[in-house]
């Protein structure tokens, strides 16, 4: 058996969406609330005999690999290694340059491992951390959940620790825990000095790096490992691992500024929180945020740099088309309020942001709006916001608000917004990702045909009335329908089709069971049956007319009299053909 095949056979379908939602027996199925799409009644069936679960609705799902690439966002390779490393499935990686690769990275992660181990140590016994853990008012159970460490006040004990432990100098370096401070020089020195260290894990709970935190007078308050094979901080967001999970219900993630702010906020319940570590938000965080958030919920620092780095966010949001909302508080930050009055941050946190353009309109509102010159300050701020909505609708909605603020017209605001998007070659953003439409798989009229023989496999006689399909899926499936057995029901294993099109027959077969087409008597089976493939004739052959018009005159144009003969007989016999079905 492939790797493939032995991970469905160890992992029913059932079990797997299990994890992720309430299951609800149906039959021979199950049902549960979709977890793709904002579902009020199950949508989502889940099939054992098939290893299907499948939302009509959204058209979402497929196997245990699709299922699992669809709710964890991530593509067909990754989620092979993670579910054969959850079925205990060994996977052959057969390139030498991928298993060097593969081992020197794990390599690297048992340094970072081995670090963590002994950073973590290191604060049980160092008091300097301890008092000042006791100083920020860390609570036990975050330097528990955290995993917090400290690294000691020393050039190089990390280094010596992580050397007798049989890592290399060069891979303590590549790990981003050692400085070499000249490239000719022989001795490294530990990044990481008399710092509380708080490791950072990728978004699937891979230790990747650390961000420290000085306990002393070091002129940098916060440093972070280098970027390396494991890490790059432009692609990594702090507590993501975490705060994903709690996001699964809201669609809502808080992005904060620091390390603080996290232990913050999830102190006082608000597990969504992740914080940017050693950079500005990047096009890439964005990205890696819209997998699990409709909403990123800014709380950023009450001063101009939050103010600037807000502004940032919604930018680089709007042309991912995720929303962006903004709590205030009025002290500093997250870990100052949280200091002052948890019950108040958690309740700000829940439920007390406003979208961001509503607040940038209110600060608007509350200036001197009176002159020429303060309307012109205010719109430099406004219009680039404004045109980065993703939407006509939202620019419409802000305009019509933002004239009321500048007691002005409609038409003179969109008048300014239309002369600044023109006026701006290179616009900040696109619109295009809030208004592209999903790519639907829905089933043509020629696979649901095709889907009822599947369910009357005695009504195959039938199947002379189609028009063969001649390419893909269908051309497939009609083919392995006629081939197979006469008096013997259609099964999976029975149809003769090409793997790659295994699951594609196992929803149409869910899509027409779902939809009552099995519990037909015969009598309207055969006429159901006669309306379909009329139905998938006559579109087959609309198209066919199509195409071959367009190849005539392809021909015509380049002046190949024999091709275009031999098209025009063809474009007159699909002529015939569409007469007589019509
Ligand atoms: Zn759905």
């Amino acid at each position: 058996m492939d790797e493939v095949s032995e991970i469905r056979a160890r992992l029913p379908i059932e079990e797997l969406v299990g994890q992720y939602c309430q299951l609800k027996k149906k039959g021979r199925t199950f049902v549960t609330l979709c977890p793709f799409h904002n579902d009020t009644h199950p949508s989502l069936t889940v099939s054992p005999d098939k290893g299907i679960a499948y939302c009509f609705a959204c058209r979402t799902g497929g196997d245990i690999f699709s299922f699992y690439q669809a709710i964890e966002k991530v593509d067909f390779p990754q989620a092979l290694k993670d579910l054969a490393e959850r079925t205990g499935v060994e996977l052959q990686d057969r390139s030498p340059k991928a298993t060097l690769e593969k081992d020197e990275k794990a390599r690297l992660r048992a340094c970072l491992t081995e670090a963590h181990r002994f950073f973590q140590e290191q604060l049980h016994s160092s008091q300097q951390a301890q008092d000042y853990l006791k100083k920020r008012q860390i609570a036990s159970e975050l330097i528990e959940t955290f995993t917090l460490g400290y690294a000691p006040d020393s050039f190089s004990d990390t280094y010596q620790h992580l050397l007798k432990q049989g890592f290399s100098r060069s891979e303590i370096l590549a790990a981003g825990l050692g400085v070499q401070k000249e490239i000719r020089e022989e001795r490294i020195y530990d990044r990481f000095r008399n710092r509380l260290v708080f490791p950072i894990f990728d978004q699937r709970g891979d230790l990747v790096a650390f961000g420290g935190r000085t306990i002393g007078e070091d002129d940098a308050k916060y440093i972070n490992s280098s970027d390396g094979p494991l890490y790059s901080k432009s692609l990594v967001l702090f507590n993501l691992q975490r705060a994903k999970e709690a996001a699964r219900e809201s669609k809502r993630l808080i992005l904060v500024e620091g390390y603080f702010d996290v232990l913050a906020c999830h102190r006082v319940g608000a597990a969504n929180v992740v914080a940017v570590s050693g950079t500005a938000l990047t096009e890439q965080h964005v990205k890696l945020l819209k997998r699990y958030a409709e909403t990123v919920v800014l709380c950023l620092d009450q001063d101009r740099a939050g103010r600037d780095a807000a502004e940032r966010a919604f930018l680089l949001c709007a042309k991912e088309g995720v929303q962006v909302s903004c709590v205030t508080i009025e002290e500093k930050d997250p870990d100052e309020a949280m200091k002052s009055d948890p019950e108040k941050l958690r309740k700000t946190l829940e439920s007390g942001d406003v979208p961001y353009l509503d607040l940038v309109l209110r600060e608007i509102g509350a200036t001197d709006l009176a002159s020429a010159p303060a309307k012109h300050d205010a719109l430099r701020r406004l219009l680039p916001l404004l045109d980065a909505l993703p939407t006509a609708v939202e620019r419409q909605h802000y305009v019509a608000r933002a004239a009321a603020v500048f007691a002005t017209t409609e038409a003179a605001l969109a008048q300014d917004l239309d002369y600044f998007t023109r006026q701006n070659i290179a616009p900040v953003v696109s619109r295009e990702a809030a208004v592209r439409p999903k790519n639907g798989d829905v089933f043509t009229s020629m696979e649901l045909t095709l889907g009822l023989f599947l369910l009357y496999p005695k009504l195959r006689p039938l199947l002379k009335e189609l028009i063969p399909p001649e390419e893909g899926f269908a051309a497939e499936l009609y083919g392995a329908i006629k081939e197979a057995p006469e008096d013997a029901a259609v099964t999976m294993e029975s149809l003769a089709v090409d793997p790659k099109w295994k699951e594609r027959v196992a929803i149409l077969q869910l899509y027409c069971e779902h939809h009552g087409f099995g519990e037909w008597a015969e009598t309207l089976a055969v006429r159901e049956i006669r309306k379909n493939c009329f139905q998938a004739n006559k579109e087959m052959l609309t198209l066919k007319q199509k195409e071959l018009s367009s190849r005539i005159l392809e021909a015509h144009r380049a002046g190949k009299t024999l091709d275009e003969a031999q098209l025009t007989t063809q474009y007159q016999q699909v002529l015939k053909l569409a007469r007589m079905a019509m």
